[in-house]
């Protein structure tokens, strides 16, 4: 079977085209690749660094001639890179100094892979803020938690996240938001998931928020994104239905207007919080009539109006989906968000917009360093975990997997940074996130043996649970969309390829 690494260079290889071949800091006569590997080139003498040297990327000087070359630009700023994204980025990297590298383009142009002094301070004042107000015991999963004391007090926590402006932290000013830049708001989404912060809300500071962002009325969003950015509402998803979940264009709840209102019937399914929340961002059809991505509206349902029922869905994670039935339910005209008919793309536009960014990678991290601590601490065998080299491929496998979504999310920062839509690396990023889930928490299962399979509570569960729990947890990996359907937008959307 191909790995999925394997394939990932191969797909990132018919995109950017092979790796240059770069020497390390004073080494006239040799070269080396940022990889380490050998270049392909014919008759290049590849030389590996004395042990502990460090290896800084560093162009070759020699260029392909320009019949040879792809669109990876001349390496003069004036060029259009069309397919190197990496370029002028300013990214942070989040690892000890030790590891970082300032990589270069293939255009020989600087990739700086470090904070700044500013960021640096930032991070520290969210980890202060971390220490202060998140016990460890009080860290949990809130997609697939259902314990009421552990929601109360991540309520608490966000409102909290809230006092101190950080919900709206890249979002202007007038509407409830700090203004700041979005790499700050990358590195709170890190330290959080570092943590596992209960950090609850992420419709209503997301998909709703982008949606007020990219298409509200001025008066919808001077009210409701202040309200979001102090956690006033909790917001819901009713998105999917019954008949409807990849082909989203197809959902068939409707709404009918009703002099001054709109009257709403129909089912959502899968609505996660759905039993907590306060208010839903609802997909409904308004014209039957007008091509389907055309009559889709956005709104915001008050859950607690006459004709909203629940019933539950449990998931195999251990957390709670639920069935949404719409009976009749009269809602306001002013809850239509923006305009009629422009659901759709409100949808499609509101992650970015609301400064949405990912830190799938700090989950995996956090995972990876328990899992690390364990191999370290357990003995088998007569040796610990960590000295067995199956166990250490495995955890170096799982490293992969971090750091490849590290740089992807990064690349979608360095896009958003510089004004280009990270239609590329978002869809990519999502696809291997996907893919990654269930093989990541499979491969911890491989490492810890099978107390892997015990559930919290039994003394002998390997992570007190956890491996257990993050395998279930993982074949959740479809909310969101599936990862075929994210194939196909990464070809489509991403690559720009034809349906
Ligand atoms: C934990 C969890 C939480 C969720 N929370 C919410 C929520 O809060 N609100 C909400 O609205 N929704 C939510 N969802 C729903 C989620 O968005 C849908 O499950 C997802 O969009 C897939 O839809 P579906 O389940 O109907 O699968 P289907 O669309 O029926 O797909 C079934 C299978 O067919 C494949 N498939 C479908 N179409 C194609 C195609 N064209 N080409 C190739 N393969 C295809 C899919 O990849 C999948 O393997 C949640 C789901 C989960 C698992």
């Amino acid at each position: 079977m191909i790995s999925p690494y394997i394939k990932l260079i191969r797909m990132s290889r018919l995109v950017f085209g092979r790796p240059r071949a770069y020497p390390p800091r004073g080494a006239h006569k040799t070269r080396m690749s940022c990889s380490g590997r050998r270049p392909r080139s014919a008759g290049a003498h590849v030389r590996r660094p004395p042990p502990g040297r460090r290896v800084r990327c560093r162009p070759t000087g020699r260029r392909p001639p320009d019949s040879t070359r792809r669109s990876h630009g001349t390496g003069r700023s004036s060029d259009r890179i069309s397919t190197n994204r990496l370029v002028d980025t300013r990214v942070a990297c989040g690892l000890p100094s030790r590891h970082r590298r300032a990589g270069r383009d293939r255009g020989g142009r600087a990739v700086e892979f470090a904070f700044s002094p500013e960021e640096e301070r930032w991070r520290q004042e969210v980890r202060d803020f971390l220490d202060a107000e998140l016990p460890p015991d009080k860290a949990f999963n809130h997609e697939f938690v259902e314990d009421d004391e552990l929601w109360e007090f991540a309520r608490e926590f966000t409102r909290r996240v809230g006092r101190k402006g950080w919900i709206g932290l890249t979002w202007p000013t007038e509407y409830g938001g700090l203004g700041r830049p979005l790499t700050e708001r990358l590195i709170m989404a890190e330290e959080f998931a570092l943590r596992d912060a209960p950090f609850v809300n992420m419709i209503g500071y997301g998909l709703a928020a982008g949606t007020l962002l990219v298409g509200g009325t001025e008066e919808q969003k001077r009210r409701f994104l202040p309200e979001i950015a102090r956690f006033e509402e909790f917001w819901a998803e009713g998105l999917t239905e019954p008949g409807s979940g990849s082909d989203l264009a197809s959902l068939t709840t409707r709404a009918v207007r009703d002099g001054g209102d709109w009257l709403i019937s129909g089912q959502k399914t899968y609505t996660t919080w759905g039993h907590r929340a306060d208010v839903m961002y609802l997909a409904a059809r308004t014209d039957p009539d007008a091509p389907r991505h055309r009559g889709i509206s956005i709104f915001r349902l008050d859950l607690t109006l006459p004709g909203v029922s629940f019933s539950r869905l449990d998931n195999l994670g251990g957390g709670r989906q639920n069935h949404t039935y719409l009976d009749n339910v009269r809602v306001p005209g002013d809850m239509l968000i923006g305009e009629v008919g422009k659901g759709w793309s409100y949808i499609m536009n509101a992650f970015y917009a609301a400064g949405g960014v990912s830190a799938r990678h700090a989950e995996l991290q956090r995972m990876l360093g328990a899992v690390l601590d364990h191999c370290k601490t357990t003995v088998r065998g007569g040796r610990p975990l960590v000295e067995d080299p199956g166990v250490r491929s495995r955890l170096a496998e799982l490293a992969l997997m971090a750091e490849t979504e590290r740089l992807l999310a990064y690349e979608s920062l360095g896009d958003a940074l510089n004004g280009r839509t990270p239609a590329f690396a978002g869809a990519l990023g999502h696809v291997v996130h996907k893919e990654h889930q269930p093989r990541f928490a499979q491969l911890i299962g491989q490492i810890v043996g099978p107390l892997g399979q015990l559930r919290a509570g039994s003394r002998w569960a390997a992570l007190g649970g956890d491996a257990e729990a993050w395998y279930r947890a993982s074949y959740a990996n479809h909310a969101g969309g599936t990862s075929q359907v994210k194939r196909m937008v990464l070809a489509t959307r991403g690559l720009g390829l034809p349906r």
